[in-house]
Parts: C-alpha cells; structure tokens; sequence
C-alpha cells in the first residue's frame, strides 16, 4: 500500500502509541483524583500542557485539551461571538476555511452574527487589502486558517495578525494542517486563538487543543467537572493527551529534515506529474505551501474515478469532491481560487509524510498516466476537446 493521504489523517507513530499504553494499563487513574494512582495522570497532563505550550510560544495556562480540530474551532468562533456580541456582531473569515469553521459561521448566522468570507487568489492566497477593508467597528474576530488541507496554501498569518492587532480585533487561526509542520510562535504571529489536532501529525485521534490567550473571556465549552481550569469539562483524555505531547516532541525534533524530505519529494511529484500528463493544472502555491501537498485537476475526467483506479492499484489519496457528505458536489476551495466545476471534479490531493520513497512516487506516476489516459478515451469531454482541437 501506497499512503498519499496525510492530510485526511497520519499513521499513529509508534512512539506515541508507546507512550499511550501505560496510560490505559497502569496508569490508569483519574487526574481529579487526590490518591497517588491519579496524579500520575495528573502529573502526566500537566507535562504535555507544558510541552504543547512551549511549542507554540504560549504559557501553559493558555491551552486547553479538546477532542481535536472540529470542536477547537468551534470553540474559538461560538464563544468569542457569545463573550464579545455586546462589542460588535461581525466575523470576518474565508471561504476556503475548513467545514469546522465555514459550518459554524453559518450558524452564527442563524444567531444573529454577519460573517464576511473573503475571497482568495487563483493561488488560494487571501488579500490583505481586502482584509482591511472588510474591518468594520462592530468586527469582533478574524479567523483564517493556517494552511489549507486541500490545495496546502498557507497563508500570511503574521501580517493577518499584525492588523488584527492594529484594529483591536481577536485573531483565531484554525492550524490543523500547519500545527507539527511549520514553526509556530503565537506572540511573533499576534494569534489570540489557535486550533490543531493529534491526529494530523502522527498523534492520536480526538485529541487536540484550543490555545486561548490569557485576557480572553471565552467561556466554558463544554459544561460539567472543573476540568482545564473551569473551561472545558469532561474527564481528561489521558492517553489521548500524553500521545499529543509525544507526538508533538516528535514533530519538532524532525521537522526539519521532514521538511526537506518531503518538499523533494512533493517537487518531484509535480514536476513528473507537469512533464508526461497533459492538460493538467497544480492547484495552490507552488511554494507557499505545505511541505507534502500536491493537488492537481485533470481535464476531461473525474477524481473519483482517478481515485477508485488508483486504490485497485494500492494506492490511498482524495478527491476534490466533498465525498464525506455523500455528495458530489465539487470542493469549496477548488471553486474558490476560480477553477469551474468540471475541473474542480477532475481533481485528485495527495499529501505526502516523511516516510514516501521516489520509488514509490514513480509507481503512482506510472499508474497515473495510465489511468488519467484510459479515463480520457471514455469520456465524452475528452471526445468532444479533440474534435474542437481539429477543427
Ligand atoms: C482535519 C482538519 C480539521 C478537523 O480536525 P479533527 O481533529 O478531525 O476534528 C479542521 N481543520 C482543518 C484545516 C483540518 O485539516
């Protein structure tokens, strides 16, 4: 099996999991607890709220454990609208922003909230004179993710936050896809509120945390226990948390030569990709990007297809279709930075990790033409192009 899907979800490493299991076998006790078997999870959570924090440049006392990505973003954007709806009743985000977001949006708009969803680039990159201009009195938050988990743009979160800043308005940025895969210091960026998610950086699933900068009145989440100091109920996640912080130290100890690994790699996927499959298209910035993503759209044809065909082949990636829905209704993002519907369809992700091969890439590239030519000969689309080309 080929895996080219890191951006859906990454292979548990080992190390996490080895660090996991004590906390379901021996160490099993309750934090809240006062007996010793307790605060050796206690101690445990602790530990790893340090690691987090000093991984981001926060203080420990600004992170909180969430059962991952959807429920920090949600987090972030319900209750800064609820804490700070007497100040302003404006939200400013993108439309490229993942569901977590975008569906929370539309829910504050159902309560009464105006959600402004900025633009973006052909290159899926938002503009900062848009930004401003869009900064009203009554603006309350800007959320703009970190980088985006289709096409792998990142975005120029330290200029975003400088005017957040400037103009006296909270800045959240959803970081699911960034958080273990670039440096991140929330003061050097003027973050208020970042998201991420274990199970994006070879951590656990649902695990992740909400930073929150101290200063905040953001309220209880969810409401029950004491637990993360009266905002976030709910027994600790333990092994959860633990497998987070590990995986975390794992991240910064070899996110460097992660980085070049597989930005070799990615390069080398889209200049092969470039070079022998006609009418295609790289989706995204070509540099200011995630390290493992390549996502492009090939005319004529249909992803799923693509993705199907390659799966016989061994081979795990995505589609631009919003297939979690059971719908095929093209990708928001694709639509966004311009492509039309029929090359929002033809289009296939795959997110590399540091453990692909060459070997591995020209396997898919090989198959790959193979199957983008085969799908061609049967589509009408591709029939029609080639008589217009004669004509
Ligand atoms: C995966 C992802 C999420 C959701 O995270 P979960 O932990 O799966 O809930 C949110 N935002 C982005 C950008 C993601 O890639």
């Amino acid at each position: 099996m080929i895996y080219l899907d890191n951006a859906a979800t990454t292979k548990t490493a080992p190390e996490v999991v080895e660090a996991m299991l004590p906390y379901f076998t021996e160490n099993y006790g309750n934090p809240s607890t006062i007996y010793s078997l307790g605060s050796a999870s206690k101690k445990a959570v602790n530990q790893a709220r340090r690691t987090i924090a000093e991984a981001i440049g926060a203080k420990q006392e600004e992170i909180y454990f969430t059962a991952g990505g959807s429920e920090s973003d949600n987090w972030a954007l319900k209750c800064t609208a609820e804490a700070y709806a007497s100040k302003g009743k404006h939200i400013i985000t993108t439309k490229i922003e993942h569901h977590a977001i975008l569906h929370t949006c539309e829910y504050l708009e159902k309560q009464g909230f105006e959600v402004t969803y900025l633009g973006v680039d052909k290159d899926g990159l938002i503009d900062l004179e848009e930004l401003k201009n869009a900064i009203r009195p009554d603006t309350i938050l800007i959320s703009v993710m970190f980088a985006n988990n289709e096409i792998g743009t990142i975005e120029p979160i330290a200029e975003i936050g400088a005017i957040a800043k400037e103009h006296g308005i909270l800045f959240h940025t959803d970081a699911v896809q960034a958080f273990g895969q670039v440096p991140i210091n929330v003061d050097e960026l003027n973050v208020d509120m970042l998201s991420a998610s274990g199970h994006k950086l070879n951590g656990p699933k649902g695990i992740g945390f909400l930073y929150i900068r101290s200063g905040l009145k953001l309220r209880s989440f969810i409401h029950g226990g004491a637990q993360e100091r009266n905002r976030r109920a709910g027994t600790e996640n333990v092994p959860g948390i633990v497998g987070l912080e590990v995986a975390t130290k794992r991240a910064l100890r070899i996110m460097e030569e992660k980085t070049a690994k597989e930005v070799e790699l990615r390069d080398y996927l889209i200049e092969r990709i470039e070079k022998e499959i006609p009418y295609c298209r790289l989706n995204g910035h070509r540099t200011k990007r995630l390290p493992g993503n390549v996502n492009f759209s090939f005319l004529y044809i249909e992803g799923e297809s693509v993705l199907i065909m390659l799966d016989m082949k061994g081979i795990c990636a995505s589609s631009g279709s919003a297939c979690t829905s059971g719908s095929l209704d093209p990708s928001h993002v694709l639509l966004s930075i311009g492509l039309k519907h029929e090359e929002a369809h033809g289009s296939l992700r795959m997110t590399l990790s540091e453990e692909n091969t060459k070997e591995e890439l020209d396997f898919v590239v090989d198959n790959l033409k193979e199957i983008v030519q085969k799908l061609r000969n049967m589509s009408p689309l591709y029939e029609d192009f080639l008589k217009k080309n004669k004509a």
